[in-house]
């Protein structure tokens, strides 16, 4: 069932595609101790050797050398050992060699349970180096130069998005979650400075938006914010495609200040994390500077895009799409296309979320909350009596008193550095294409199954999800889910979509891990609405193509199986 511009080939590896591939995956995803010494260091050999068997993960503990007897101890002992154990290189020991081998392996190809990756080589060794030199960058004087590392990353970052890297500023922080609580108090600091001090009950009425599309980070954040979810959140309803409803957003917008309400904060997600719905900024944006305007709104809602995995399409915001230099197959450089068309618009954005942690290979935690105009930091500032213990003048230099945390560990800027610098803009988009490469020919050989349904199938990210229906009594998969979608609210529906999800539940169960781990997921997206608001979520199954070690053939053995 292809569409009618699209033909088998379309979906296939190039030769020159492969090559640079190859070259990729081996230099910057092998722990290839010729490129990248540290891997030679005898633990580190060790862990790595036993992780690239690449044995199911049940099998793993089974084949370690003595490893049940380490699992019951890892599980069991209590006390800090008496006497200090002497360093040497043939002492190495063996718990700590234990779990680290026995960590959930990434490098497995089969792993594509959820926006998790294997980090890249340059990036394990720009954070060991991190780690060695040991920054802390609450303060000037406790990180040096590392203050300046991370400036420099933040021009990079403000260059590839269309920030002036003159004017905009950025702050490592530990997860998505924090830059997206960043983006959340910036908007309360600049809309509401009288929060700072008594809190959220203030005299003045507010509104958050988001959408319900976005990540749970937008509910705990509010959350822990001490916001009202229920009377003080608005959460705009998405299209079918999971991005946010436009018309719906302006009508919220324009009650809100119709009623004086302040609008602190409007959450777009670039990239949701199952669909990859992408909002777009340019007419949000435009709406609210029409309607600020026309209401004469002063301090304007801060607009914060939570791009935690869409970050990574900035990569190919200068890609030439028509020469296609890396031999792009057709399906996945349109879809690429599509995507840069929406990307672009992220500096409509006032601050924006990375992680580098996900599609951007670099090990936990990395992720950076970047802000247009760092005249915006400002508004963070707290009283200088709280930093009494900081000298005053070495104060000025950095963002000591505008940071939710106080120490802030250098690892991850460090090994984003190292992974921009060693991959480069080619090596990430070589990288990311093979993984779309990969999510496009699974949705498209998907789609070529009696009884399966998939999401979202022109959405242009890593993830998949799908629904599979019983033949024997679902005719028509695309009709099923059609009525699926549309919300009703009696028991003939309930229980109509309940015998669809078991059935597909069963296959995903008794299916065992073949080729690939895919997981269930209780939803993989909302109904629609009925006159009452009223809708619910309808669970399915999904697999997310970030694994750079993943191929055609390990899809080829997963849908082998698919039902069974
Ligand atoms: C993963 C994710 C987050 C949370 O990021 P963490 O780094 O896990 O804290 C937020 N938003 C989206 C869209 C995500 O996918």
């Amino acid at each position: 069932m292809l569409e009618e511009s699209e033909c088998e080939s379309d979906f296939l590896l190039t030769d020159d595609f492969n090559a640079l591939y190859v070259d990729v995956r081996d230099r910057y995803f092998s722990r290839n101790a010729e490129y990248w010494p540290v891997f030679a260091e005898p633990g580190m050999a060790h862990i790595i050797a036993g992780r690239q068997e690449g044995l199911e993960d049940d099998d793993r503990l089974k084949a370690y050398p003595n490893g049940e007897k380490l699992y019951s101890r890892i599980r069991q002992e209590c006390t800090v050992p008496q006497a200090p154990t002497i360093p040497c290189p043939e002492n190495k020991d063996e718990m700590l060699l234990f779990a680290g081998t026995l960590c959930k392996n990434w490098e497995n190809p089969a792993s594509v349970e959820n926006v998790i990756t294997m980090p890249c080589d340059p990036a394990i060794y720009g954070s060991m180096i991190g780690t060695l030199s040991n920054p802390n960058l609450v303060y000037k004087e406790y990180c040096g130069m590392a203050e300046d590392l991370e400036r420099y990353v933040v021009r990079q970052m403000a260059t590839l998005a269309g920030y002036n890297p003159a004017q905009a500023t950025g702050i490592f922080t530990q997860g998505g979650t924090f830059c997206n609580l960043y983006g959340y108090l910036l908007g309360i600091r600049k809309s509401m400075p009288e929060a700072r001090s008594y809190g959220m009950g203030g005299t003045q009425d507010y509104r958050f938006i988001n959408s319900k599309g976005g990540h749970y980070s937008n509910t705990t954040n509010l959350s822990l914010l001490g916001v009202n979810l229920k009377d003080k959140t608005i959460r705009i309803k998405v299209t079918k495609n999971n991005k946010i409803d436009v018309k719906d957003f302006e009508l919220q917008l324009e009650s809100c200040f119709r009623l004086k309400s302040s609008v602190p904060c409007i959450m777009l997600t670039m990239g949701t994390t199952d669909t990859f719905g992408v909002d777009e900024v340019k007419p949000v944006y435009e709406i609210r500077e029409r309607l600020c305007e026309q209401y004469g709104i002063e301090v304007l809602p801060h607009i914060h895009v939570d791009a935690a995995i869409g970050w990574s399409m900035l990569f190919f915001l200068t890609y030439n799409f028509s020469t296609n230099p890396l031999g792009i197959n057709l399906v996945t450089l349109h879809g690429l296309e599509r995507n840069v068309e929406l990307f672009r618009q992220i500096r409509y954005a006032d601050s924006f979320t990375i992680d580098f942690q996900k599609w951007g290979y670099v090990p936990y935690t990395s992720s950076l909350v970047m802000i247009k105009n760092k005249n915006d930091l400002k508004a963070l500032e707290n009283d200088p009596e709280n930093f009494s213990y900081f000298e005053d003048d070495m104060q000025g230099q950095t963002h000591l008193q505008s940071t939710i945390e106080c120490s802030r560990g250098g690892s991850g800027l460090f090994g984003a550095y190292a992974a921009l610098k060693y991959m480069g803009i080619e090596g990430y988009q070589t990288i990311l294409a093979h993984c779309l490469q990969n999510a496009n020919y699974f949705r498209h050989r998907l789609h070529e199954f009696e009884g399966v349904k998939v999401l979202a199938y022109d959405n242009q990210g890593p993830s998949v999800a799908f629904r599979i229906y019983n033949p024997a009594v679902v005719q028509s998969p695309k009709d099923e889910f059609k009525f699926e979608y549309e919300y009703q609210h009696c028991e003939e529906y309930q229980s109509r979509l309940q015998r669809n999800s078991l059935w597909h539940r069963d296959i995903f169960l008794r299916r065992g891990k073949v080729g690939l781990y895919t997981n269930w997921v209780e939803f993989i997206c909302h109904t629609s609405h009925d006159e009452k608001d009223r809708h619910c979520y309808i669970p399915g199954e999904k697999a997310v193509f970030m694994n750079p070690r993943t191929t055609f053939e390990d899809i080829d053995a997963y849908l082998a199986c698919l039902i069974v």
